[in-house]
């Protein structure tokens, strides 16, 4: 197999390479992203992972170093590209988007984007440099704050079937007893993310792989979910206020459970609010 080469830097088969991908300067410091090549010893497809587009869902960071760590490149037919943290400006204000008054603030939903946000610029960055070697595509989230439920979603709706059977394949195949179908077109999050973009625009397959849990381990986690919310209880179809009252409901999407404000201690979200 030959070389692979991602944003001018050459990774010679057989070899894992850390990788910078320039987006933009800042007023004080450049913006990159790194990605992990991992380029196999013989041919085969390119899987791209995706993690923290958000910058607060930071969990599935330690499952792409594992991946990195214990995959051998020279057992590996075909490649694999890690980015650990796709949005790193999010990812340092603790957000979920970036917190620089864009008109797009979250960077899983400006795929294709024609603007020079910082939110725009990143994914364009993903786009140019990564997804034209990729084949299939894992993007890495949280199963909503205080669920410790994860879940893999494929999109069903893609206007090419097979990419859509391709991506429940993938989703089976990822081996979580929990899978969820998504109606990413007809439904709330749209082509703009980056698994309708990259399904639609260059039917790659692609599902969502929804890390659960608080990421800070079983005690943490239901002291947070338990002790200190009183009140709130989840369910499939969102978060009530077990009093009846109304001021804490949200509207939910169909396949989040959105807590009804913040984890105790520290502002996770950013100004768009939504979770996973
Ligand atoms: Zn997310």
């Amino acid at each position: 197999m030959s070389e692979l080469r991602v944003a001018d830097q050459t990774v010679k088969a057989g070899s894992k390479e850390l990788v910078r991908i320039p987006v933009t300067q800042d007023l004080v410091m450049s913006v990159d992203i790194y990605a992990h090549v991992v380029a196999g010893k013989t041919d085969g497809p390119t899987l791209l992972l995706l993690s923290m587009l958000h910058g607060n869902e930071w969990f599935s960071v330690l499952i792409l170093r594992e991946i990195v760590r214990r995959i051998d490149p020279s057992n590996l037919a075909g490649n694999i590209i890690a980015v650990p943290v796709a949005n790193p400006p999010a990812m340092v204000t603790g957000t979920r988007c970036i917190l620089d008054d864009s008109d797009e603030p979250d960077a899983n939903r400006t795929f294709g984007g024609i603007y020079d946000w910082m939110s725009n610029q990143i994914p364009r960055a993903i786009d140019e440099e990564l997804l034209r070697h990729t084949d299939y595509l894992i993007d890495y989230h949280v199963s909503d704050w205080g669920s410790t439920m994860a879940d893999v979603s494929y999109t069903a709706d893609y206007s090419d079937r097979e990419v859509a059977e391709k991506s429940r394949a993938m989703a089976r195949a990822y081996g979580f007893p929990v899978v969820h179908a998504l109606r990413i077109f007809s439904g709330l999050r749209g082509s703009r993310t980056s698994l309708g973009y990259a399904g639609e625009k260059y039917k790659i397959p692609g599902i969502v792989a929804g890390i659960g849990g608080l990421g800070f381990g079983e005690e943490q986690e239901a002291k947070v979910v338990g002790d200190e919310r009183p009140g709130h209880s989840r369910s499939h179809e969102g978060t009530k206020n077990d009093r009846g009252s109304s001021e804490d409901l949200r509207p939910v999407p169909p396949h989040s459970r959105l807590l009804a404000g913040q984890p105790a201690g520290r502002r996770l979200s950013g100004a768009c609010g939504w979770t996973g």
